[in-house]
């Protein structure tokens, strides 16, 4: 009976594999074929000839190291020779478009919202900026990926949605990126975009922030390309003013990263931050990566305002110099000429078309994010207690108070925290494992100094009030 397999076909759904390092075609790039079936990478492939070139080979000692067979092998026949080169292990080859995006399975971007709303408190408009941008970019790659290889003439295309998120410290911009990433269950690389130079000089080149993203996806290639990278700090990135010199970490990152934005295909190394001879090098395609760039932008309101005064010192409507000073949310006024004036070049503001501004945190926001969210820190407090069967409560002045210190240091809520920690520190040393105390309560008294917490008993009968000692 004729065989109508085509042995061919069925090679090729398989991955050829580096005889010497065992990497597959897909980490170690394009083989090199030898005969009998076997394969070998082109690091491998050199450093056998660099071996060779320093005249000291022990050839036995190279093949053994190769996972080949000593030169005995000569003696061997064509049946024997074969078995040995046979490949021992394979791999399947990864289907194309695994991590094809199904738009279904993307949620609408009021659920996007109400999922986030669990987690980050206020900041409404931009998580709802947000949400949206993050639907369009999924639509948007359900769309590349549905019309690859069906090419129309009247397609309209969708422009990828990155990002510019402008807000103060400790205003919620991480905490956002990390919460959204969490519940798309796609990988996020978070990098500092003051670490990063032109190619070149110290510092990491632009393209780092790829290779993070591709370690965060576990180095698989096509589901790194679906990813979101987070670069923060991107104001230090602004074109410095009245400077002769080569501006390295400014203007020239901005024009490097442009590419980046935009898409285009970078050569990253695998498991290394840098690229050297020995480290394997993947392409990843970026123009499915979503950007999302974060800044504080110290300074950038007084531009906003001026700009603003200007604008309104002519006519019947002209307004007062200092009309902008009291505003709050300043910076959802700002318009890409404010930040062209802070030392971002258009053709990066260009390539970051959704523009949101995050509001500092008041008082009562404080308070609330230190009670709502899923996790929030009182709550982690509370079953920290629960655990040793003790009750925990924290008055509402209390808490008021503790907003106010977070306030006064000016990092919005990070400070809560430190300030927390401070405060619920001999708690956390003093009732673990006292059997007899049931409940205690955080009282404002306490927090400004002037007592300790109330403690109450397992039989809720008060042992002492705020002023003495427990
Ligand atoms: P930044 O704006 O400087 O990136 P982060 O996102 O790092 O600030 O915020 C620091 C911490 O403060 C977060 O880890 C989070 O716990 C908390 N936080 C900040 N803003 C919010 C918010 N709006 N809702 C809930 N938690 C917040």
């Amino acid at each position: 009976m004729e065989n109508t397999e085509n042995p061919d076909t069925k090679q090729d759904e398989y991955e050829k594999i580096c005889y010497v390092c065992r990497r597959p075609e897909s980490k170690a790039g394009k083989m090199i074929d030898m005969p009998n079936n076997m394969h070998i990478c082109a690091d491998c492939m050199q450093r056998a000839f660099d071996t060779l070139n320093n005249n000291t080979v022990n050839y036995n000692d190279l093949f053994k190291n190769m996972h080949m067979p000593d030169l005995s092998m000569y003696n061997m026949n064509e049946e024997q020779m074969m078995s040995e080169f046979a490949p021992k292990q394979k791999i399947k080859k990864k289907t194309e478009n695994k991590n094809e995006i199904d738009l279904k399975s993307v949620p609408a971007p009021k659920q996007i919202k109400a999922m986030l709303d669990e987690y980050v408190i206020g900041q409404d408009k931009a998580k709802k900026a947000m949400s949206v941008a993050v639907y369009n970019h999924y639509k948007r790659i359900a769309d590349i990926e549905a019309r690859s290889g069906k090419e129309s003439e009247n397609d309209v295309e969708i422009e990828k949605s990155n990002m510019l998120m402008i807000g103060p410290t400790g205003s919620g911009k991480t905490y956002l990126v990390k919460t959204l990433a969490k519940l798309l269950q796609v990988p996020l690389a978070i990098t500092d975009a003051t670490s990063l130079t032109e190619a070149g000089y110290i510092g990491d080149d632009i393209e780092s922030v790829v290779s993070k993203l591709l370690a965060a996806a576990d180095n698989d290639v096509s589901k790194a390309e679906h990813g979101i990278i987070f670069i923060d700090e991107i104001d230090k990135i602004a074109k410095k003013k009245g400077t002769r010199s080569r501006d390295v970490n400014g203007e020239s990152v901005q024009q490097g990263m442009l590419k980046l934005l935009e898409g285009s295909n970078v050569e990253v190394p695998v498991g290394a931050s840098s690229k050297n001879a020995m480290v394997p090098l993947v392409t990843v395609n970026t123009s499915n990566i979503l950007f999302i760039c974060g800044g504080a932008f110290p300074d950038l309101e007084e531009i906003i305002k001026s700009r603003l005064t200007n604008q309104s010192s002519i006519g019947f409507n002209s307004s007062l110099k200092d009309a902008f000073d009291d505003d709050d949310d300043i910076f959802a006024k700002v318009s890409s000429e404010d930040l062209r004036e802070y030392g971002m070049i258009p053709e990066f503001l260009g390539r970051l078309p959704i523009c949101f501004s995050l509001k500092g945190l008041s008082k009562e926001i404080l308070v609330d994010i230190m009670c709502k969210p899923k996790n929030a820190i009182v709550k982690q407090y509370v079953k920290l207690l629960d655990m040793d069967g003790v009750k925990l409560e924290f008055e509402n002045d209390a808490l008021e108070l503790i907003a106010q210190k977070a306030l006064e240091k000016k990092t919005g809520a990070r400070a809560i925290r430190s300030i927390l920690e401070d405060y619920m520190m001999d708690v956390m040393y003093e009732i673990p494992k006292d059997d007899t105390i049931g409940k205690v309560i955080i009282t404002a008294d306490y927090i400004e100094g002037k007592g300790s917490p109330r403690i109450l008993m397992r039989t809720y009968e008060p042992v002492q009030t705020a002023g003495g000692a427990y």
